[in-house]
């Protein structure tokens, strides 16, 4: 069995992903050719946004909102401590300081009890300006941006969405992606919406942003391509990524559903001593990974792997444990997000999982 099986999604689409490589074969536009800017359009529709800015991966695209909002030594960014490192990664490469914060017991996402608690304590040392806050979809599921956006506003923090696992996610009919100021997202292959390398993208309403993150993405550029008026970096995304997301984005709404009904068949199976992933009302997760709880974890992940079924540990080790980060923050507490980074277990989830594959999983799981 895969953990994911992107096998499964090639047979199902090759005769288009194929007919799009040969075309870009053919033309040779390799670098920013028609297939990008294709991209970018179905891009911006699909999340309901004004700006969709393609890059070459997810680390970027968060570097360069980084860029495009001149964070800086002595700014103070918020983010979960549970997370991927790219999330706090990109603070401290800007020379800002990041403020990690708490994760909500149930969803695993940044509490915003806990945010605003941080924020209080920055204002109070009064060392830091409060910059930004960087929040995570994770696992699929979007953070809880009605409380979120609140805050955000009241302390005058600028709001940016990393998407890289909850893109395809909803909160009523507003897509992930949509919920900063500017958000982003990772097609990393793994990523619900992965291309076959790396690849990312920034999603943004606001001109001004749209526009300095085009001019950053290739040398800092300004109206003339070799008048470079900042300096950037070289973050595109490769012409023949575009046009294999363009056939996976055809089909991504579809695949979104699909593994909705997995994660429901999962619920549905698992034996009722498992505390499944909770969803809030009115939430859509896109599931990119299905993650529960456990007390005994070595243990199940031990019986599941002599049965050839493949687990994983996302995260084991939060922000403020990292080595790098280990004197930063450090009076502060974070047992929600221990007790979760120590006890989390990840299951197979792909748009392409069979239900006998689930089933033979609970029973292993039941035993
Ligand atoms: C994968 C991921 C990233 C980084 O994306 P890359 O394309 O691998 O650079 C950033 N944030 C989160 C939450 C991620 O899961």
């Amino acid at each position: 069995m895969n953990f994911i099986d992107l096998g499964a999604q090639y047979r199902n689409l090759k005769d288009k992903i194929d007919k799009r490589i040969n075309a870009v074969l053919s033309h040779g536009k390799y670098i920013m050719g028609p297939e990008v800017f294709e991209f970018e359009q179905k891009l911006a529709d699909y999340i309901g946004v004004k700006h969709a800015i393609s890059c070459a991966n997810g680390t970027d695209a968060l570097q360069l909102c980084m860029m495009c909002l001149d964070v800086k030594p002595g700014d103070a960014v918020f983010c979960p401590t549970f997370t991927f490192f790219a999330t706090a990664e990109v603070i401290a490469m800007a020379g800002a300081t990041p403020i990690f914060v708490e994760s909500d017991n149930s969803t695993f996402n940044i509490c915003p009890i806990d945010l605003e608690k941080r924020i209080k304590g920055v204002l109070e040392e009064g060392v830091l300006n409060l910059k930004s806050i960087i929040s995570v979809d994770l696992f699929g599921l979007p953070a809880n941006y009605p409380k979120l956006k609140k805050i955000a506003q009241k302390y005058g923090l600028i709001l940016i969405e990393d998407a890289a696992q909850g893109f395809g996610g909803q909160i009523g009919d507003k897509k992930a992606g949509s919920f900063g100021d500017i958000s982003t997202t990772s097609f990393f292959p793994a990523k619900p919406l992965g291309c076959y390398g790396d690849g990312g993208a920034v999603f943004t309403d606001n001109d001004d942003f749209a526009e300095l993150i085009k001019s950053y993405r290739v040398h800092g550029k300004g109206s003339d391509k070799y008048d470079n008026v900042r300096v950037g970096m070289n973050s595109r995304l490769d012409t023949l990524q575009a046009a294999i997301l363009l056939e996976k984005l055809s089909v991504f709404p579809k695949e979104v559903e699909l593994r909705n009904e997995i994660a429901n068949l999962y619920n549905n199976s698992l034996p009722d001593d498992f505390v499944v992933p909770q969803i809030p009302p009115g939430y859509v997760s896109s599931w990119a990974q299905y993650t529960l709880m456990v007390d005994d974890r070595e243990h199940l992940m031990q019986k599941l792997k002599s049965k050839d079924i493949p687990s994983m540990i996302y995260y084991a080790t939060c922000m403020h444990q990292q080595s790098v980060f280990k004197d930063m923050n450090h009076l502060a507490k974070f047992p929600v997000s221990e007790s979760i980074a120590s006890s989390v277990m990840s299951l197979p989830m792909h748009p392409y999982l069979q239900s006998d594959d689930i089933k033979k999983i609970s029973s292993i799981l039941q035993d």
